[in-house]
């Protein structure tokens, strides 16, 4: 076990340099290195001899040093190194570019095996810096080798050399996570056999063998953490709340709710009186109405003596939810406060205190409601609003505020059927699949940049009409430098100002602003004091104006479908008929079907769906979006049938083994896996 700890700057070949240039790969010790698979294969068996070759096609050959090599310097930085070699059917060219010392390695009469393109003619067939070793000693040539995903200072020699050694290092220490009983009823290969031919499989088979058994591991890895993770909680007490009356909440909002939001308030209500908190995930597409379905929550805890916690994934969007939420509730008597990074010293000290002492029933916030100096008096509810940045350790570490609150996630990214069993192992969902009457469909088109004079002479139109409209643009780099997306935005905004729309109010708004700043912004706009708001994409996220009518969306080739349905999702949120317009000149295919699948639907889920076809589930896990372990091996759109089986597999486990206490090992893996404290797992 030691051995897969070591670090990765005692392998051979690897120092301190090289280290740092693997840590970008995420490779520190064995295990991470072993850890770190190939995303194809090179297929070197091909034996041929020199009459065979064909030129433009790599082969290995066994051949004989005819000659001594002569070097020759063309110029600084060009030196030469030639030979001839030679078999029992012809005579083969190699040229080796700034390699002088290779010829004193090469010696008349030595036969070697060289692996390299075939170049020339078949009369003078040529090779250009082929690999070579000596027969009988071969590593790299007459097998099946790796080729792993690189980056600066890093060779593919390099990785699979290292690698080579760290198998042989390990290769008794490998300790198999995967229990005995399970790896059999399976039919699973051992993990040392799976790891060696998942690096240099002896052949197809036995990649697929390797392959099938680690594919299974993650999965497995993956379901029995987020079941473990769902478990903790379940064993515990809730906060404790009795059925009450919501007619004064219902009759103090200015519509009726949609079927789907009343239908997804009785799934809380029945979560939160009964005994275990709740952990519960309310999906619905953009619009669907989720926050009022909070709000419910919200009022229903506090008439119960509870505290809630409102987390939004950016102050703009906090603050938001603050000014829609207080009007409604603090009437009701619940009372509401705000907390974010922007909140200034004073105000912020008297909310930690009101919080502590329980004067406040409802805190909205941004991560700051995370930080250790947030107590709170009797923290029943958290709520986090687009849960896609929340990600599973942070939900993890709110939940331990209080004494195990329930737990509301909110998410507008729709996730296809088969993903979410995945994703939201630890969740039950609820799902919002109507959207309130007055919402009208957004009429979609897609246009090629020649459009913009006509598109600009409609936003003039509809903002005589007293409409909005947002212009988002990407952040596109010039010339390969790194992207400014506050020069590209504000380039264009005062363009706009200047030549295009004189007469109108022009705002700004990108990512590189003070949160301020960016609130002074948003808030001019929701009230109606700025036109058109030229924008980078942190309007993405649940931004309310109901008044604006049109999203333009710049090179659109530069954003994924999830999101420009999410930039969409922005307006169509009042009474009036709502455009969005997508300017691309990119004809590649991916783009074109993504401006389709936009043209062609609303609903997100169909979206989602789409989505998942055309980049695959891969953006779904990795941290970033969701804190669960990225998927290394497995690909969700053909191991289907695998994932089923591990999952059983899991369940399997945790019906004999709950809290996996006679299997530590494995228990130590997740935790490792999940990058969790062993608190916020046990
Ligand atoms: P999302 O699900 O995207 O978070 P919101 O909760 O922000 O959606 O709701 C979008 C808009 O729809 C808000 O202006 C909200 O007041 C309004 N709304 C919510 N529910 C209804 C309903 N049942 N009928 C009419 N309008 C509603
Ligand atoms: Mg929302």
């Amino acid at each position: 076990m030691s051995e897969l700890h070591t670090d990765i700057r005692y392998v051979k070949g690897v120092g301190e340099a090289r280290a740092k240039s693997l840590a970008k790969l995420g490779i520190t010790d064995l295990r991470s290195l072993l850890s770190y698979f190939p995303r194809a294969y090179e297929d070197r068996r091909a034996y041929k001899r020199i009459d065979e070759l064909t030129a433009g096609e790599s082969a290995c050959v066994r051949a004989m040093v005819a000659a001594e090599p002569r070097a020759s310097h063309i110029r600084k930085g060009l030196d030469l190194v030639k030979l001839r070699v030679v078999d029992e059917t012809g005579a083969l060219e190699l040229t080796y570019f700034n390699q002088s010392y290779l010829k004193n390695t090469f010696h008349t009469g030595e036969t070697y095996v060289f692996y390299g393109k075939a170049e020339g003619t078949p009369r003078r067939a040529q090779m250009t810096n082929p690999l070579f070793e000596r027969e009988g000693l071969q590593q790299v040539t007459g097998r099946i080798m790796p080729v792993y995903p690189l980056t600066a200072g890093v060779s593919q020699s390099l990785l699979s050399r290292a690698v080579r050694q760290g198998l042989d290092a390990c290769a008794d220490g490998l300790d198999d996570c995967l229990p005995e009983q399970t790896r059999l009823a399976h039919q699973l290969c051992h993990i040392r056999y799976a790891y060696e031919n998942i690096h240099f499989p002896a052949d197809e088979e036995a990649l697929a063998i390797a392959r099938r058994r680690l594919v299974f591991e993650e999965l497995f890895l993956l379901t029995l953490g987020l079941r473990l993770l769902r478990s903790r909680r379940a064993g515990a007490q809730g906060p404790h709340c009795e059925a009450l009356d919501l007619t004064p909440f219902y009759s103090a909002l200015p519509f009726s709710l949609t079927n789907a939001q009343r239908r997804a308030i009785s799934d809380i209500l029945r979560d939160m009186t009964a005994q275990r908190p709740m952990n519960r995930l309310c999906q619905g597409d953009v619009g669907s109405g989720k926050t009022m379905i909070a709000a419910a929550a919200i009022y229903f805890a506090a008439k119960n003596g509870l505290q809630s916690a409102l987390m939004a994934p950016t102050g703009i969007l906090a603050e938001q939810h603050y000014h829609s939420l207080a009007p409604l509730l603090e009437p009701l008597g619940v009372r509401c406060a705000l907390l974010t990074a922007a909140t200034g010293a004073k105000t912020r000290r008297c909310v930690l205190s009101q919080l502590h002492s329980g004067e406040i029933d409802l805190v909205i916030g941004t991560h700051a409601l995370l930080s250790p100096d947030v107590a709170y008096q009797t923290l029943g509810l958290v709520v986090t609003d687009e849960q896609h940045r929340f990600g599973v350790s942070q939900r993890a570490a709110l939940s331990q505020k209080g004494e195990n609150p329930h737990l509301l996630v909110m998410s507008a990214t729709p996730i296809p059927r088969t993903l979410a069993l995945m994703i939201y192992g630890d969740l039950d969902v609820s799902v919002v699949d109507e959207l309130p009457p007055s919402r009208q469909s957004i009429d979609t088109f897609a246009v090629k940049s020649s459009y913009h004079e006509r598109i600009y002479a409609f936003l003039r139109r509809l903002a005589a009409e007293g409409r909005q409209a947002y212009i988002v643009c990407p952040m596109v780099a010039e010339n390969d430098t790194l992207p400014d997306e506050r020069k590209a935005v504000t380039q264009y905004a005062q363009t706009l100002q200047a030549e295009v729309f004189p007469d109108l109010r022009v705002g700004i708004l990108h990512g590189k602003m003070k949160p301020k700043e960016k609130e002074a912004v948003m808030r001019a706009f929701a009230a109606g004091e700025t036109d058109i708001l030229v924008s980078t994409t942190v309007i993405e996220v649940g931004v309310d104006v109901p008044n604006a009518a049109v999203m333009l969306i710049e090179n659109a080739e530069c954003f994924g479908l999830s999101q420009l349905h999410q930039l969409r999702g922005r307006v169509g949120r009042g009474a009036h008929k709502s455009y969005c317009i997508l300017v691309s000149d990119n004809t590649g295919d991916d783009n074109l079907h993504r401006l389709r699948a936009m043209t062609a639907t609303n609903n997100g889920f169909a979206i989602a769906e789409e989505d998942l076809k055309l980049r695959g589930p891969g953006d779904f896990f990795g941290s970033r979006q969701h804190g669960l372990p990225a998927l290394k091996v497995a690909d969700l759109t053909c191991d289907l049938e695998l994932m089923h089986e591990a999952k059983a597999a899991a369940e399997e486990l945790l019906a004999q083994d709950g809290d996996l206490s006679a299997h530590p090992s494995l228990h130590a893996r997740i935790r490792e896996l999940f990058a969790l404290s062993a608190g916020a797992m046990n």
